[in-house]
This record gives structure tokens, sequence and C-alpha cells, in this order.
């Protein structure tokens, strides 16, 4: 019997990334290799890589830097980069990197298998094809029957927004949706095999459908999906503010299963910015939709992503996202300094700001939205929320799930609660998460 091969994967970004990372562990499962969590157990070690921030892309070459002594200890083992920095960087990471043995790009993962076999035999190679998008609509699996309690399930890929800022639609492609009746073999499946939540995955879920007259507009596949029995709880990310439709917003109204949740990146305050970053909507019109959601959900938790320091960004543009921010209330941001990426629109912007103003400016947002977050924390104290319990706690004897708005909460509880929808007590409020106890 042949001895097990073992794969240390990391996964950078955002929850795409680790989407496929799924798919990489599952398709190189077939060719023998077992996941491990020790790097230096590792026969194959495979970064997948994201290339939207900077910081992103340097993080990378400085871990391939820090893995390298692994290679001298065990000449045998295989170096990979996959993911957005492959597909930017291609043949051009050989070159650059020359301890790296393979490089696959975002269309490409379905080729891995035959890569890391080829390069198990001393051959050094790229794939960064991008692929048409017949072809590419068969590859989603379908028959995933991995369990656990919650899953990413993706049901688009691409963008065709070309936000200025962003490196995405050079990436990953234009948009494609796959076929609804896909989507909802495979959540079934997930079903069968204990499956309690889903989010729907995609650069922007809600111009599913819009390019395929076959297929339903992304409100007609949250109703094909809310309709699956065994599934408890529904959440998808990520949401463009443009793309919110009356039907879906109908859904928050209508469909028990959709979590009161939704991450609508605003990206900034000021409707010039927001027209420079071509994101296609303006300030009123993104509060718009903010009070349209609230007029069906009062209770939605709402989280967003802002971007400080854009080229051209005043004073008073920053200011107007701190008001934003304070005047949508989100439960919680993920915010950003501004890095050019090359070969993106605004990478040909004046009016670059100096760094430290953009650290400034960061700092005061982080400020006012940690207020925010805990204020929201907690008024949720004294409250009973359902909780869908995903695992055991770092502290030992408790458990964690999460509420409908996405907050986590711990509490006392034996692993036997695993997969459960209970109802607990909130007890205490904090910054990332929630204390309770079972009702
Ligand atoms: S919507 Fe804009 S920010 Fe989001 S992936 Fe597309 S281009 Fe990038």
């Amino acid at each position: 019997m042949e001895s097990p091969k073992f794969l240390y994967l990391q996964t950078f970004g955002c929850q795409m990334n680790v989407s496929d990372s799924e798919k990489i562990a599952s398709l190189l499962a077939g060719v023998g290799y077992e996941l491990t969590e020790e790097s230096a157990a590792a026969d194959l070690i495979i970064l997948n890589t994201c290339t939207v921030r900077a910081k992103a892309e340097e993080r990378v070459y400085r871990q391939l830097e820090n893995l390298r002594p692994l290679k001298r200890k065990k000449p045998a083992l295989l170096f990979g980069v996959g993911g957005c920095v492959a597909q930017q960087e291609g043949e051009r990471l050989l070159e650059k990197i020359p301890y790296l043995d393979l490089v696959f790009g975002t269309h490409n993962l379905h080729r891995i298998p035959q890569i890391v076999l080829a390069a198990e035999e001393g051959r050094r190679l790229a794939e960064v094809d991008f692929i048409d998008n017949e072809t590419r609509m068969g590859l989603f699996p379908v028959d995933d029957r991995s369990g656990g309690v919650t899953r990413f399930v993706t049901v688009m890929q691409g963008c065709d927004n070309y936000c200025s800022y962003c490196i995405v639609p050079y990436v990953r492609g234009r948009e494609i949706s796959r076929r609804s009746a896909d989507i909802v073999a495979e959540i079934r499946l997930m079903a069968a095999n204990g499956v309690k939540e889903v989010t729907l995955l995609g650069q922007n879920v809600n111009s599913y459908g819009l390019n395929d007259p076959g297929q339903p507009d992304f409100a007609g596949l949250l109703r094909m999906v809310a309709a699956i029995d065994g599934i408890e709880r529904i959440r998808f990310t990520t949401s463009h503010p443009k793309d919110i439709t009356r039907p879906l917003i109908d859904c928050f109204a209508e469909l028990p299963k959709l979590c009161a949740h939704i991450h609508l990146p605003a990206q900034a305050g000021s409707s010039a910015v927001l027209a420079r970053m071509n994101r296609g909507y303006t300030r009123p019109e993104y509060m718009e939709k903010v009070a349209d959601l609230r007029s069906v959900r009062p209770d939605i938790a709402i989280t967003s992503d802002i971007i400080v320091g854009f080229p051209g960004e005043t004073e008073e543009d920053f200011t107007e996202t701190l008001s934003l921010v304070e005047e949508t209330g989100y439960s919680d941001i993920f915010s950003f300094l501004y890095s050019q990426r090359p070969g993106t629109a605004a990478a040909d912007f004046d009016g670059d700001l100096p760094y430290d103003m953009k650290v400034e400016r960061l700092d005061r947002l982080m400020a006012i939205q940690k207020k925010i977050t805990r204020r929201y924390s907690e008024a949720l104290v004294g409250t009973v929320q359902e909780v869908l319990v995903e695992g055991a706690s770092k502290r030992t004897g408790q458990v964690f799930g999460r509420t409908t708005y996405n907050r986590i909460v711990n509490f006392d509880g034996d692993i036997s609660l695993v997969g459960r929808l209970v109802d607990v007590e909130i007890i205490e409020g904090y910054q990332n998460s929630q204390l309770g106890r079972l009702v």
C-alpha cells in the first residue's frame, strides 16, 4: 500500500478562495493527498492567493520565503501557488521564485490533480488560461457529500462591474451564473448529509442569472433554495448595492429561512468618490436601499466594506464616509487603506494620498465603528436569540454558533448540540462576539 501524501493548504483573502480551497482539497484527495495542519509534515504546500489588496499579495511572497527552509530539509517537497496572484503573474512567478514547482489560475482549478502529478515527475508548470463559459459551466462539482453544519455554495463567478480600484474582473474573468438546477441538486445533497445552513457565494450574487435568460434571477434562486427540506438557514455574499432589486428585498420579508443579515459594501460615503470608483450608485441611492431593507426587516444587520484614502479623497469626502457609517449603523465593517492595483483604472488616477494621511483616516473610521459595534453588541444583551450551533468553542465546555444577524455566540453546552438550532439568552456583548446562556 502506498503511504499517504500530505497537503498543507493555506488560503488568503475572500470566501471565494475558501470555497476554492475546499475544491482543491477534494480534487487532490483523489490523487492520494490528505490535508495536514503541519507545514513540516507536508509533501505538497499550496498557497491559494488573493490579489485584491497589495498587502495580501505581499503576505504570499513573505509566506513562501518563510516556508522555504522546509524545502531545504526535504527536497522532494512541492510548492504551488493558485488563485488570483497566480492568475495575474502566471509564468512570471516561476521565473521570480526558483523553488516554486507549480502555478494554477482561477479557471484551472479542475486541472490541479494533473498539474500536481506532472510536478511530482519533475516538471515545473504554470496553467493560467481562461476557459470558455460552456466548459466552465460543466466544472462545478455537484457530488459533494462532505457534510458539515454550514457550507458555501458557489452560484456565480467573475464580475462585469469593473470598479475602478478592483482587479477581480481581470483575475476571475467575466460573470457566469451556474445553472439553478445544479445549485439545487448540490444543496439537496448537502442537506441529505446534515448541512443546515448554506451561504450562496459569488463576487456579485445579485446579478445572478442576468446574463442568462434561461435562469431565474437571484430572488428566484433564493426561493428555490428556501424550498429545500433540511436547509434551515440561507445567507448570501457579496451583494452589490446597485443590483439590490425589489424582489430581492421582498425575500427578506417573505422567506423565514433567509437570515437577517446582509453584507452591503458601500466602499465610500461621498457620491463624488463613488463615481470615481465606478460603483454605479450615489450616496442617496445607497441609503435608499438601506431604508428599503429596513422597511421590510427592521432588525436586519448590515455590514460593509469601506476603502479609505481613494485617490483624490478630500477631508470633506472622508467626513461623508464617517457620517454614512454612523447613519447606517453597521453591525460591523471591514475597512481597508486604498492600495493601487496595477492594471486597474484607478492605478492611473492622480491624487494618491500620503500614506500617513490614509492611516490617520483609517484610525478615525475604526474608532467610530468600534463604538457602533460595541453599542450594537450590548443592545443584544437580555434578548433570546436562535443560534445554529457550529462547533466547540476555544474555551472547554463551551460551544459556539451564530445568530441570524451573523454574530458569534459562545455558551456552556455539549458538543451534541452541534447542528441544532437552539434558543440562547445573550448575557454579555463583546466587540466580536456574544456570551450566552442556553435557554
Ligand atoms: S463589484 Fe467591483 S469590487 Fe466587487 S468584484 Fe466586481 S469589480 Fe471588484
